[in-house]
């Protein structure tokens, strides 16, 4: 039984991430998606209760999967959890460098192995940072979020 955490701000929660837990859910006995507080990433948008709640919903279709979030040391969580594997998405290779250090760090703290999801090219530029900016302006992003995530969205924004 091979249980994979998969960590992140998801701060929103959008089609790239659905499709990397999607992928890993065939790959592994099990998916845990976990919301966590980045504190290099101030002022978040939405809580972690409310991400949390908004991911619940944009993996029901998905039979392997739960979801928590928690403010704590990522490989903490994968022990108490019982998780043997990180799971990242990458996208470009400035991602890479970032992953690579991360994945080394959490290694040297548990000796917990992450394995790294390439992102389908369709999804390679989607970040949550970029979304929260164009929602701000007014922009349209509904094509690119579960449909929870647009409808959160558009009420914060008042769209
Ligand atoms: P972080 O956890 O670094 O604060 P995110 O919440 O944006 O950042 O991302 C969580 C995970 O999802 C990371 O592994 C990130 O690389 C991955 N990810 C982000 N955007 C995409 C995308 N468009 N396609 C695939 N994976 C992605």
């Amino acid at each position: 039984m091979i249980k994979a955490l998969y960590p992140g701000s998801f701060d929103p929660f959008h089609n790239g991430h659905v499709e990397i837990v999607e992928r890993a859910s065939v790959l592994f006995d099990s998916v845990v998606v976990a919301a966590m507080r980045n504190p290099q990433k101030a002022d978040p948008l939405f809580s972690l209760e409310e991400r949390q709640e908004m991911i619940v919903e944009a993996v029901c279709h998905i039979k392997n999967v739960e979801v928590v979030s928690l403010s704590t040391l990522v490989v903490d969580l994968a022990n108490q959890l019982g998780a043997s594997v990180i799971v990242r998405g990458l996208r470009v290779v400035s991602d890479f460098e970032v992953e690579l250090q991360m994945a080394q760090m959490n290694r040297k703290l548990s000796d917990i192995d992450t394995v790294f999801i390439p992102t389908s090219a369709e999804y390679s530029f989607l970040a949550s940072k970029l979304l929260r900016e164009v929602a701000s302006f007014g922009g349209n992003v509904s094509a690119m979020v579960p449909k929870v995530v647009a409808d959160a969205l558009d009420a914060r924004f008042g769209r």
